[in-house]
């Protein structure tokens, strides 16, 4: 148990994978439930998990960071890329410059390995700053957003109480919820009542 956590009872511990984007994902480590801002990440060990799960970081071979400038590096890269994001949903011109900080640092080199199967294949291997070296695909892969990705395909979900960002890949470019089971149910739920309240209000008039 940790007396940081703030998130309310219920939420899932982990951030959702819904954004089927490393940097939507990155956006959706903070998420709102009830109206209030659930973050994801408390301590290093959630960034480093969170890298894991998208096959960031090679599980077998931790890295040695130091867990709270992991944390607060984690979370500075977070807000550059929503501002980057937002900005440039909004057809705003967005400030590069603050996400080149995070790109400059992140130093790799073409390496030769053998997979599971025995082939060879050409992976990178980062030499630089561990904490770099852990963020730096995150930033590349938002910069390789900024370049082309498809701009209209960015969404936010459409619940209103509902925060999370997801590049839409479906087919007819039709996704409108973070997910169909979480939002777009309860979102239609709601409605529903909504309808049928108002349209039992004159019947009972009647009475
Ligand atoms: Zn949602």
């Amino acid at each position: 148990m940790r007396d940081t956590d703030t998130r309310p009872s219920g939420a899932p511990a982990e951030a959702p994978m819904v954004g089927d984007h490393l940097a939507m994902d990155l956006l959706n480590t903070q998420a709102r439930s009830d109206g209030q801002v659930v973050d994801y990440w408390h301590t290093g060990d959630d960034v480093l998990r969170w890298l894991e799960r998208h096959h960031v970081a090679p599980p077998a071979k931790r890295p040695r960071v130091a867990a709270q400038d992991l944390l607060t590096q984690g979370k500075q890269l977070r807000t550059v890329v929503h501002d980057l994001i937002a900005a440039r949903k909004a057809g705003h011109d967005v400030d590069v410059e603050r996400l080149n900080a995070y790109l400059q640092g992140y130093q790799t080199s073409p390496h030769l390995e053998r997979d599971d199967a025995g082939n060879v294949t050409l992976a990178r291997r980062a030499h630089g700053d561990a904490i770099a070296s852990l963020l730096g695909p995150v930033a590349e892969a938002t910069a390789q957003l900024l370049i082309d990705g498809d701009f209209s395909l960015v969404k936010q979900c459409e619940h209103p109480d509902c925060i999370l960002w997801f590049y839409d890949r479906t087919k007819a470019h039709k996704r409108r919820w973070c997910s169909m089971a979480q939002c777009g149910n309860r979102y239609k739920a709601a409605q529903f009542r909504k309808r049928s309240s108002s349209s039992s209000r004159p019947a009972k008039a009647d009475k």
